[in-house]
């Protein structure tokens, strides 16, 4: 049989191969698309203390939620903005105890859009996914954060939660040097002061000195691997093709400073991530 992809989760796409399947292989099965609706997830009410909006100058916004239920940042927010099986993940991050989300707007984008149109004072339903794996770890004695856009968001938490001073250092891509990356340079100016923070790294692609993070990481080649061969963690947050980008170069920092692969570091628990 060919391969047939299922968009969003849909019932009525999986049905279309349960119907080529039964065909091929004379098995008796149902197919009703509502028999292959999944168990509606159990959500909670959580209000909306604030949202900002997009600009000409940036497509991304912030949304802050009160929310019951405990969570830590690196956890994600699930919703369901149709209230059917389409389902959107965020990343959060924990800010004065509140659930932030830094969200990219997709024009026609069924989440995104719909979290941009929410009134403060308001509440939405949505739910909380444990991410253990991508939790600020407990006891490393040093921890890097790399991220690129929307990838901040955890990391805004972990580093407001730092109450126990682990050494951490983040490195951070945006486009342009604008009045949200200029809030994120004073948060970490602030982190740093109270010693939550160690040092704070941001590239932009779109300014005349155009920079990837990945050029940081490389520029800082020798800390990383000195990092990695003393149990450092290194944790990673934003776009899929970030992640890839930071792979190879963390391949190349091991082979070159460490005669080493990543692949041993990974292995040992010492890369984390959270890309989408
Ligand atoms: C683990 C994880 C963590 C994440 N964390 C974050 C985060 O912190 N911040 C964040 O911003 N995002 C995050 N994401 C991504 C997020 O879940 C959504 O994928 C993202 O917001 C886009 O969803 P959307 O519903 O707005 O757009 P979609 O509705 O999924 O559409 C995406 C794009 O495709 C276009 N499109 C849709 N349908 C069609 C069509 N039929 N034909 C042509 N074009 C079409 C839309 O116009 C849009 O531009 C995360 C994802 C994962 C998996």
């Amino acid at each position: 049989m060919n391969i047939v992809t299922v968009n969003d989760k849909s019932p009525e796409e999986f049905t279309t191969w349960v119907k080529t399947y039964k065909e091929a292989t004379d098995i008796p099965l149902a197919t009703t698309p509502a028999m292959y609706v999944g168990k509606a997830p159990k959500l909670k009410n959580m209000n909306v203390i604030s949202s900002t909006k997009v600009s000409d100058e940036d497509a991304t916004f912030n949304v802050t939620l009160s929310v019951k239920e405990k969570f830590k940042s690196g956890d994600l927010l699930a919703i369901y903005p149709a209230n059917d099986h389409r389902e959107r993940l965020y990343s959060i991050g924990k800010v004065n105890n509140k659930l932030q989300l830094v969200v990219k707007l997709h024009e026609f984008g069924l989440g995104s859009q719909y979290l941009h149109q929410l009134v403060e004072g308001t509440s939405i339903k949505a739910r909380i996914v444990k991410n253990k794996a991508f939790h600020f770890p407990s006891k490393a004695k040093k921890v890097i954060m790399i991220a690129n856009g929307t990838g901040i968001a955890p990391f805004l938490g972990m580093i407001d939660e730092n109450n126990k001073n682990v050494e951490t250092h983040l490195y951070t891509g945006f486009r342009y040097h604008n009045s949200i990356t200029k809030k994120y340079e004073s948060f970490a100016k602030e982190q740093i002061n109270i010693n939550h923070l160690k040092k704070f790294n941001i590239a932009f692609s779109r300014e005349e000195q155009k920079q990837y993070v990945m050029d940081l990481v490389k520029q800082d080649a020798h800390f990383i691997a000195e990092t990695l061969q003393n149990g450092g963690i290194i944790m990673v947050c934003g776009a899929l093709a970030m992640q890839h980008d930071i792979e190879k170069v963390l391949e190349i920092i091991c082979q070159e400073h460490l005669s080493k692969t990543f692949e041993e570091f990974k292995m040992n628990g010492q890369f984390l991530t959270d890309c989408y």
